[in-house]
């Protein structure tokens, strides 16, 4: 659905992108493996997008009218390859933050060095880094989304994808391990959270930062406004086009990260992007952040 593009023309949140660099890069100034995040523009999710919310529920979690979000994406460098999760816009924003990339961790960031894309979905927010003058930006990358994501999607949609990228854009099965590296000791699985769309994904992430076991699951569109959601993971933006969907995937991935204590990453959460689940008494869950 990239008519989803016209949501994104607000620009009323747009600051400078903000990038985290690992806390301590003064042991070794390229780590063999790091989670980045390309943080794209920041952005408010109204309280329209919630047209099926109660009111009450609305101005208690909404009080402003909207909640504070951004368009994000997510850089794993892995020995002297990069791995995206999702290509934001592709505006210059994003750009901007991709290049950061490379001082930090090296040329393997560079367009040449991404060698997988993993998809959550092809909404415009999430594809849209992909191309440069509708040719593929990423000359070595295999481009990856699931396989009823692809399925699904209007051919037409696909096409400017596929003439881009030929075989190597390509689709993977729910809890198919879609990449793997025992060097570098990472592994990274697709989970079915369709719902938002047909074959919404999200990845859970294994790997060894600073020789520590890290787990987090990057969880794409799973929730649109983090100060609505997870409070309220009933309450479904316009954008899920299966609501009672999204809502069971949304709680069934949410549960999981908070029994299992595992971080979560969405690609609309306000900085920092990342926090830790709990369930609460009231159905719904806590977020928090290290902010
Ligand atoms: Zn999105």
């Amino acid at each position: 659905m990239f008519a989803a593009n016209s949501l994104f023309a607000q620009r009323d949140f747009f600051h400078e992108t903000t990038l985290l660099a690992p806390k301590d890069t003064s042991k070794t100034a390229f780590p063999a493996t790091v989670l980045l995040n390309l943080a794209g523009a920041d952005r408010k999710m109204e309280a329209g997008l919630f047209p099926a919310a109660d009111p009450a529920t609305i101005e208690k979690y909404l009080p402003k009218g909207g909640a504070p979000a951004s368009t994000t994406s997510y850089a794993l460098a892995v020995g002297q390859e990069t791995i995206l999760f999702d290509t934001g816009l592709g505006d210059v924003n994003w750009l901007k933050t991709l290049n950061a990339l490379v001082p930090i961790v090296g040329n393997r960031a560079k367009p040449e060095n991404v060698k997988l894309i993993l998809l959550t979905h092809l909404h415009g927010d999430h594809v849209g880094g992909l191309l440069q003058e509708n040719a593929r930006r990423f000359p070595n990358a295999k481009v990856l989304c699931s396989k009823p994501e692809y399925d699904e999607t209007p051919p037409q949609q696909l096409e400017k994808f596929k003439a881009a990228y030929g075989k190597d854009f390509a689709a993977f099965n729910f809890d198919d391990i879609v990449f793997e590296n025992a060097e570098y000791k990472v592994k990274i699985k697709a989970l079915d959270a369709s719902g938002h769309t047909p074959g919404h994904t999200v990845f859970l992430a294994e790997f060894e930062s600073d020789g520590a076991a890290v787990k987090k699951l990057i969880i794409g569109d799973l929730l649109h406004a983090a100060a609505l959601q997870f409070p309220a993971p009933e309450v479904c933006a316009r954008y899920d086009r299966e609501p009672a969907k999204a809502v069971v995937a949304r709680k069934r991935i949410l549960d999981f990260a908070a029994k299992e204590k595992i971080p979560v990453k969405g690609m609309h959460f306000p900085f920092p992007y990342e926090g830790e689940v709990e369930k609460n008494d009231s159905g719904g869950y806590v977020f928090r952040t290290n902010e």
